[in-house]
């Protein structure tokens, strides 16, 4: 099957402890289409500025993503600029330029609106609801957004929740959506305000999913080697989401080893800085990965 995903794609600006990158590639739905490439076919819907690189549109055209919904507007590309701090799971946004996400008018081609698969990366929660508004054929929906989004435009945050599926968002994001400190009892708000499936990453220690009744703990993998954790959650759910549209199953077992496959990319992806760990990856890396995180959690 196929999977679209609408995010942005952009030049990213980051400090960690272990290096900058200036204006590098990045981006929700960048590091999202990588990730998910390694599993099935991947369409992009984005818009690009004037400045944006041909070298970074030719990694994404060499993982095969389909770029036909990618827009370039007159004007500079979404820029980001992080810094995290020695403790990697504290980031701070140093700067939020939208640039041509404010012109941005997302447009499906017609095969992306017959997708089976559709995610909605971090991006303007407005932009989310009008590609949900192209869709044809009922798809399964999934979404993501962060802290900028649930402070800044909760109401139109609140208008998409209510059309798709599956919310994955990180335990802070959660705590700000419920407003509600106790994780158990945020799950349960935010299922209200529509999705069913509930996925919250933890950072370095793995994911919560709640369904009905349910919860799923997937462990954390301890790395030795994390450079860069921008874009872990995209990452994730690239893995989680690209394993959906693979199998072309979305019960609540097959999410589970989507959350195994979606640990394993962002497990990669953190590894160095922007996608650049998501460039060569193997078959078997992959699947050698996969079973240490099978033998982390069985007892
Ligand atoms: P993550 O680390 O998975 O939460 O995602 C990091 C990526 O999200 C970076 O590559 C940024 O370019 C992108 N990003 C940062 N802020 C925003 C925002 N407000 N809306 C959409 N994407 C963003």
């Amino acid at each position: 099957m196929s999977l679209t995903v609408i995010g942005t794609v952009a030049l990213d600006s980051v400090t960690s402890p272990f290096g900058s990158l200036e204006k590098g590639l990045g981006g929700s739905a960048t590091h999202f289409s990588a990730s998910a490439s390694y599993f099935t076919p991947v369409s992009l819907v984005a818009v690009i500025g004037e400045d944006f690189p041909q070298e970074h549109l030719d990694f994404l055209s060499a993982r095969n993503i389909n770029l036909e919904g990618v827009q370039k507007l007159p004007g500079k590309s979404f820029h980001w600029k992080g810094k995290y701090e020695e403790d990697l799971n504290i980031a701070h946004t140093l700067a939020t330029e939208l640039n041509v996400l404010l012109e941005f008018q997302p447009q499906l081609t017609p095969e992306q609106k017959k997708t089976p698969f559709l995610f909605l990366a971090n991006v303007d929660p407005n932009l989310q609801s009008q590609a949900i508004d192209q869709v044809e054929e009922a798809p399964f929906i999934a979404a993501d957004t962060m802290n900028f989004w649930i402070e800044g435009s909760r109401q139109a945050l609140l208008n998409m929740l209510k059309r798709i599926h599956m919310l994955v968002i990180n335990e802070g994001e959660a705590r700000l959506l419920a407003k509600e400190s106790n994780l158990l009892k945020a799950s349960k708000i935010i299922r209200q305000m529509g999705p069913e499936i509930l996925i919250i990453k933890q950072g370095e220690y793995g994911a919560l999913a709640f369904y009905k009744e349910e919860i799923f703990s997937a462990p954390g993998l301890p790395l030795e080697d994390i450079k860069d954790p921008t874009g872990a959650g995209d990452s994730f759910a690239g893995g989680l989401m690209g394993y959906l549209s693979k199998t072309g199953k979305k019960d609540f077992e097959s999410i589970k080893q989507g959350i195994i496959y979606g640990s394993v990319m962002a497990s990669f992806n953190v590894s160095q800085f922007s996608c650049e760990a998501l460039k060569n990856l193997s078959e078997t890396q992959i699947k050698e990965r996969y079973e240490t995180f099978r033998n982390l959690a069985r007892f």
